[in-house]
């Protein structure tokens, strides 16, 4: 296979380099091409030049994603490095009752939560349990213990496919539950949140309790995805837990390769060690076909697939 044409970069590009140590689950093959950008003028005079049939792929941390064996065609961006991941906190009036946060699409989720708690800022404590970045956060409406992106977002911006920055408010960005309108369409580069004014130890304090609340129900420190199914909803409105539909099928611990469901949680995947992403996927594939077969309710990926088998 010829080599990819690109355009001239002050980043950094590197041909076949393997996705897996930048994902959570440490599996998958390698990407065509990777792109480190510069800054934002590099990524987006690179979008611009870029012949329009050749796919781009983003990379947050790969929290929530399983890359395939078979790597990924196209170019793979991800935004590695301090610039990417700025949080700017004071510059509201004290006396407002709103206070805003402005994170980059690279910082961590957590960070993000840490310096909102930092400045007094209240209602972001939930980014404290969701170990991806900001642009995947955008991606996926990331979310949980009842509190989601959407609920803080008030506008975020990124460049289109052909390298023209673009602005979107909470409204524009068709959030519903782990999906936004712009899944793979926009480049994210910067957000602004909402949040209401408390005392730092206030806010602090409701963070250490989602920390807590998720190290004794959530295998964090394993190689995982996430939740790897959403929560379905039936036709009558009722909502349903993956976890549960899971459990009851029997699948908790089951295993297929070096692949795993948690012990801890059913709803997680896991990489014992030597699995291959076949495994993960086609473990999650027996799992779908288990709740299928047990309860009728087919059960829909959260974690996303990229790549080639
Ligand atoms: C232990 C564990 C616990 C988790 N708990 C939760 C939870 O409670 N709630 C929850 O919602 N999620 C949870 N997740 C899933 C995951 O952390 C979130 O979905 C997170 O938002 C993904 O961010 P990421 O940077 O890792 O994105 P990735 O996994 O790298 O990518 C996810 C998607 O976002 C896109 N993307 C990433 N960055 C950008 C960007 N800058 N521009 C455009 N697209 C981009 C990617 O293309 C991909 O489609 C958990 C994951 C793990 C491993």
């Amino acid at each position: 296979m010829s080599e990819l044409a690109l355009p001239t970069v002050r980043g950094q590009i590197l041909r076949g380099e393997s996705l897996a140590p930048f994902t959570w689950f440490r599996v998958g093959g390698p990407a065509e091409a990777l792109f480190i950008p510069a800054d934002e003028d590099d990524l987006s005079e690179f979008l611009r030049a870029l012949p329009q049939e050749i796919p781009v792929t983003v990379l947050g941390v790969g929290s929530n994603v399983i890359v395939r064996d078979g790597g990924v065609p196209g170019v793979v961006i991800r935004l590695a490095g301090r610039q990417w991941a700025q949080i700017v906190t004071d510059f509201d009036s004290v006396d407002a009752p709103e206070a805003r946060v402005i994170a980059g699409a690279g910082a961590l989720d957590s960070m993000v939560a840490k310096a909102a708690a930092k400045a007094g800022v209240a209602g972001l404590e939930f980014f404290a349990g969701i170990p991806g970045t900001i642009g995947g956060a955008l991606t996926m409406n990331a979310g949980c213990y009842g509190a989601e992106t959407k609920d803080v977002l008030e506008a975020a911006w990124g460049f289109d496919r052909s390298g023209e920055m673009r602005t979107f408010s909470v409204e524009d960005m068709g959030f519903t539950y782990r999906h936004s309108a712009f899944d793979g369409e926009i480049i994210w580069m910067q957000a602004v949140f909402k949040g209401r004014r408390d005392t730092p130890e206030a806010v602090q304090a409701r963070m250490n309790e989602i920390t807590a609340r998720r190290e004794g129900s959530q295998p964090i420190r394993e190689k995982t995805g996430g939740s790897t199914f959403k929560n379905p909803e039936l036709e009558n409105g009722e909502k349903l837990s993956a976890w549960k539909l899971v459990d009851e099928a029997g699948m908790r611990g089951y295993k297929r390769g070096g692949a795993q469901v948690s012990e801890k949680h059913a709803n997680f995947l896991i990489n014992t060690g030597d699995a291959t992403a076949a495994d993960i996927e086609g473990l999650g594939e027996d799992v779908r076909a288990a709740v299928k077969a047990k309860h009728g309710v087919e059960l829909n990926w959260e974690i996303k697939r990229i790549g080639r088998a």
